[in-house]
């Protein structure tokens, strides 16, 4: 692993990225790089020397051969919209920012597949194709801005995902340039077949959070637009009786499409941010998405109201229009938007328990909100027991940050005690390196540091990701005094 820090770019290597794409994409400005010193994690931040926007395939493999030669480390980038520092240039480097790169290059409907630059937008493939009556199936609530990369970086769910799968389900295969320069294809390409023979190569690749290498195309799989929903909204007097819907839902044997859940303190903040129509005194509210052919959707929605019902619900309300149905889920995916009505910063956890498992989560993480003097509202993945305890907190407050890092600590912790994960879909980053000791053993974390060596030998790719150990932000104090 490299020790160096790499804060400067090195003598000649400028010159050499401008000669690739043009002085206009090489950014090296203070105050121009204070834009990529952080994604959405914002606990932790340090700017990277450079960052390079190449504009084409070949300018991207000219741009890693130059760092390549100059032994600076990389950091592949997309919309930086990530929630756990997984794009943070902990010791400086080099970010290669991907979004120029944006383009759905071609759609063969026949076969179900798309052809997209690494930095398409998510919400542009479904856009591009919804025509043929097709769509793109993983939708992160962050869909109008992450990109196709970053969601092959992280393993990105969503809502929908309950039903159809994270994005490693959706993944034919991409083109992939590795730190020392040479471009490799890993999966199926536009014109093949659905699998290829030997390893899963593509499987291994997809959520090593930008540490194989930079992904400049991707082959998407096309699901069928669903031919109906029926969009319901319950309403609970409290936590406990929404979660226990859920699990009674998924134990009657139906799959919805989704099925969310937002708990009183979000609800109002969504509320006064979109106006939707939640009521402010609900305990939590649930979403249930039903979707397939019309035919069965009626006897599935009328199972859900009773079982809404049979859980005290005060009122299930069922969208009567697409626009009421898009309102809907406008308000829900742009929730963690609303927080701002509510404090100056928050930290967005990703816990995972299993389903049956969720009433108790809940009360643990209300019952931590009381302990640490926190505010946690909650909205999340509910079908998939995929937690989002979003923990309010000052920054300018060094105990709130102190509180906030213990706080995390002890949900996350809870989550594995419970037999779940640290992580669902937003992936370890810087944030969570730590607690991968806690779920996995030193042999696992060996073997998956030989995988990450097959692909990198010099750990030069976005270093200090995922595996416990490696360096931190020197400026970051409370987060060693959790440690300490
Ligand atoms: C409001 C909000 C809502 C969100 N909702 C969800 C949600 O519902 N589900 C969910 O899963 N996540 C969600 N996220 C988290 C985030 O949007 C996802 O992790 C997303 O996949 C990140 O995409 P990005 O383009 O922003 O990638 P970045 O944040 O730029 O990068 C993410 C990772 O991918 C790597 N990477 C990016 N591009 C490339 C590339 N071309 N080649 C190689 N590696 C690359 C990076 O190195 C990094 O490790 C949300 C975030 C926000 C801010």
């Amino acid at each position: 692993m490299t020790t160096a820090t790499h804060h400067t770019l090195p003598a000649g290597l400028r010159d050499e990225l401008v000669a690739v794409v043009g002085q206009a994409h090489v950014i090296t400005g203070e105050d121009e790089l204070l834009v990529y010193e952080c994604d959405a994690y914002t606990l932790e931040r340090q700017r990277p020397a450079a960052v390079v926007l190449p504009g084409t395939r070949a300018e991207a493999v000219a741009v890693v051969q130059a760092c390549a030669r100059h032994r600076m480390p990389i950091l592949p980038r997309g919309a930086g919209t990530s929630l756990s520092g997984t794009v943070l240039a902990v010791d400086g480097g080099v970010t290669i920012a991907m979004t120029r790169m944006n383009r759905v290059l071609a759609v063969d409907g026949p076969n179900r597949r798309a052809l997209v630059e690494a930095g398409c937008v998510n919400a542009w493939i479904t856009a591009a194709v919804k025509g043929e009556g097709l769509q793109y199936a993983p939708d992160p609530s962050s869909q109008p801005a992450c990109t196709i990369g970053g969601n092959v970086g992280t393993n990105a769910g969503g809502p929908h995902t309950l039903k159809y799968g994270v994005t490693t389900n959706h993944i034919l295969g991409f083109e992939l340039i590795l730190p020392d320069g040479e471009v490799v294809w890993l999966g199926s390409r536009m014109d093949g077949g659905e699998e290829v023979a030997g390893y899963d190569l593509r499987g291994a690749a997809v959520g090593c959070e930008g540490m194989f290498g930079v992904i400049t195309q991707v082959v998407v799989r096309l699901v069928r637009s669903p031919a109906a929903y029926k969009t319901l909204l319950g309403i609970f007097e409290s936590v406990d009786d929404a979660s226990q819907t859920v699990s009674d839902i998924i134990g009657a044997g139906m799959v919805p499409g989704a099925l969310e859940m937002m708990d009183q303190l979000i609800t109002q903040a969504v509320e006064a941010a979109y106006r939707f129509g939640f009521p402010l005194d609900a305990g939590a509210v649930l979403i249930v998405e039903l979707d397939g052919l019309p035919a069965g959707l009626e006897r599935q929605a009328a199972q859900v109201i009773e079982l809404c019902r049979k859980n005290r619900a005060r009122e299930v309300r069922v969208a009567k229009t697409d626009q009421e149905r898009a309102d809907l889920w406008k308000s829900r995916k742009r929730a963690f938007g609303a927080i701002g009505r509510l404090s100056p910063n928050f930290l967005t956890q990703d816990g995972v328990v299993p389903r049956s498992k969720l009433p108790e989560m809940m009360r643990f993480i209300q019952a931590c909100s009381r302990q640490y003097g926190l505010r946690i509202p909650n909205v999340f993945h509910a079908g998939d027991g995929n937690l989002h305890p979003l923990i309010l907190y000052d920054e300018r407050d060094p105990d709130q940050v102190r509180r906030v890092l213990e706080v995390s600590d002890a949900i996350l912790g809870k989550c594995v005690e419970l037999g779940g994960s640290v992580t669902g879909e937003h992936g370890i980053g810087v944030e969570k390196v730590d607690f991968m000791a806690r779920q996995f053993t030193a042999e696992d974390l060996d073997a998956m540091r030989l995988l990450r060596r097959a692909f990198d030998p010099d750990q030069r790719c976005n270093p200090h990701k995922i595996f416990p150990g490696g360096k931190r932000c020197t400026d970051f104090a409370p987060r060693k005094q959790v440690a300490a």
